[in-house]
């Protein structure tokens, strides 16, 4: 009986962690990705609260207010949000980033990563960028 009630609760709280979410990819498809930026700040916040939900689920399961079936169905249910919504933060990201790199750095000219502001070193390969104009004191 007391599994149901939690099961309960932890449906709730998994509509109240991604109705965000719901509502915004309703909203979006309207305006056609013209708020790229702020979806991507929602998409991020959405995965926080999922990651972080199943840390608290991971919490109640080992403090046995969970039966291990409950546990493994809501993580279930929690990680499949978890990487849909990171699949999309995957898309929107590659989808802005050519236009982020022409008003960051640019890219390295070796592995083609882009680079950040006040690097002297490829992050990824190591090349040295010619930033002769960025060492000067
Ligand atoms: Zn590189």
């Amino acid at each position: 009986m007391s599994s149901v009630i939690s099961l309960l609760i932890i449906t709730l709280i998994i509509l109240y962690v991604i109705r965000p979410y719901l509502q915004k990819k309703a909203g979006v498809a309207e305006i056609g990705g013209a708020e790229g930026n702020g979806r991507i700040v929602d998409l991020r916040e959405t995965r926080d609260n999922l990651l972080s939900a199943i840390k608290d689920i991971e919490f109640d399961y080992e403090m046995g207010k969970l039966s291990p079936e409950d546990f493994s169905e809501i993580k279930t249910q929690y990680r499949d949000k978890a990487i849909e919504v990171l699949k999309e933060i995957e898309m929107q990201e590659g989808g802005n980033s050519k236009t982020r790199q022409s008003s960051m750095e640019g890219v390295c000219e070796v592995c083609k990563n882009p680079r950040k502001k006040g690097d002297r070193f490829c992050r990824h390969c190591g090349n040295q960028f010619n930033a002769s104009k960025r060492i000067k004191p």
